[in-house]
């Protein structure tokens, strides 16, 4: 292509293409070209970080999200129901827990239950052993640890107190509560083999619409992988795991493993780990937010850092589908939150390079758009994924105050 000699005169600057430069010269003379091109940079960059889960989500919604079940479903199959319930300091809501699952209609001589309790100091364990000796019609064991090594800890005696034939443990937490056939809801899915763990969409109590486009977005995405093999994302409200697999390959112990953990593990494994749309769960918020998600973010990072070396170390991991689906999400955890980090970085840069009007228009769009819900929940998604990972760095709590 030949220059035009007008646009030849331009001197040439740096790397910047003449072409940008003669226009922007007429336009914000000020302008450096280091300063354009970093806000450039950033902006692709901060295109990208919205780009690919964009497109993933529209990829899993119509591609697998619609497609129907691949795995037989049987509603009259009951299997054995073991439900665990792991407690520390829980006075308020161990009664109330117990009395929620004595209301679930699914036959009381294949349900157990067993309260794990870590040497509360309020008392729970005694509460729950009460309510058992009130209520007969319902079999309650209850596990007293003599010392608080966390809730994996706890998990794991609970797993090796199941009785001999349980087939399904529910693993639950004691503030939330099951809308009734929750139980005969799960159990169905496990009539099927290959299905190793299911967890309950999320139920939100806000039913802004504004909010439920996060909310979507996040049990559409966890749904849509399940039914083209596994979700990695599991939430520990509610969890049904097959025992035999518990048995046989068991759960990952590593500092931080908990829910997400056990699901990509059984994935791995070749089982199933599913999330299900007919049961969902609502989990009440309690204590400081900031530390209860700043936790979880460590822990999902250190799901996708560790649980697939973990399977390899056990000789339990298998190449399936799932690997597709752990890559992206990997992406999506440990890297994106980075490639926004790093374009708000380098607004800031240009900013401070002191030519920077035109880092003004993305920082001016970037916070306008501040003021729609599911982006603030989005944004702040991602700086709890770029504080969890930080933090991992210090530290991974296995018991934490509440
Ligand atoms: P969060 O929902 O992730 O903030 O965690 P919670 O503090 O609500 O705990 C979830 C469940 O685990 C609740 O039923 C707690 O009582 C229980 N839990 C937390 N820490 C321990 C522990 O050290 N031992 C036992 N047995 N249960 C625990
Ligand atoms: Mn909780």
């Amino acid at each position: 292509m030949r220059l035009s000699g007008n646009l030849r005169s331009v001197p040439i600057n740096s790397n910047s293409p003449n072409i940008v430069l003669r226009w922007r010269d007429a336009l914000v003379p000020s302008l450096t070209p280091t300063a354009e091109l970093i806000v450039g940079v950033a902006v692709v960059l901060g295109f990208v970080h919205f780009f690919v889960p964009a497109i993933y989500y529209e990829y899993a919604k119509t591609r697998w999200y619609r497609k129907a079940w691949t795995i037989t479903i049987d509603e009259s199959y009951q299997p054995r129901i073991s439900v665990v319930i792991p407690t520390y300091n829980e006075r308020e809501f161990i009664e109330g827990k117990l009395t929620n699952i004595s209301e679930e209609d699914f036959p009381r001589n294949l349900l157990e239950v067993i309260v794990v309790d870590s040497a509360s100091t309020d008392n729970t364990a005694a509460l729950a052993e009460a309510w058992a000796r009130d209520n007969p019609n319902l079999f309650v064991r209850v596990i007293s640890e003599s010392v608080r090594k966390g809730k994996l800890t706890a998990l794991l005696s609970a797993f090796e107190a199941l009785g001999p034939l349980s087939e399904v443990a529910i693993v639950t937490d004691v503030d939330v509560r099951f809308q009734k056939g929750t139980i005969r809801k799960a159990a169905k899915y496990f009539a099927n083999s290959s299905v190793g763990i299911v967890t309950a969409s999320l139920a939100y109590s806000s039913d802004v619409p504004a909010e439920s486009i996060y909310r979507d977005y996040y049990n559409v995405l966890r749904v849509a992988e399940s039914r083209k093999h596994s979700t990695p994302i599991h939430s520990g409200v509610f969890q049904a795991i097959r025992t035999r697999a518990l048995r046989t390959v068991g759960v990952p112990v590593f500092p931080g493993s908990d829910d997400s953990a056990f699901a990509s593990y059984m994935a791995f494994a070749g089982y199933r780990s599913i999330q299900v749309e007919d049961i969902a769960v609502k989990e009440p918020m309690r204590g400081s937010q900031f530390s209860t998600k700043l936790r979880r973010a460590q822990h999902v990072i250190l799901n996708f850092l560790l649980t697939k070396k973990y399977a390899r170390s056990k000789n339990v991991y298998r190449r399936t589908e799932f690997d597709t689906i752990w890559t992206i999400e990997s992406w999506l955890v440990l890297v994106n939150p980075w490639i926004l980090m790093a374009a708000l970085l380098m607004v800031a840069l240009s900013l401070l390079l002191g030519s920077g009007e035109v880092g003004i228009i993305p920082l001016v769009f970037g916070s306008a758009l501040l003021l729609l819900k599911p982006y603030r929940a989005w944004m702040s998604q991602q700086l709890y994924l770029i504080m969890g990972l930080l933090r991992n760095l210090i530290t991974a709590k296995e018991v934490w105050t509440k």
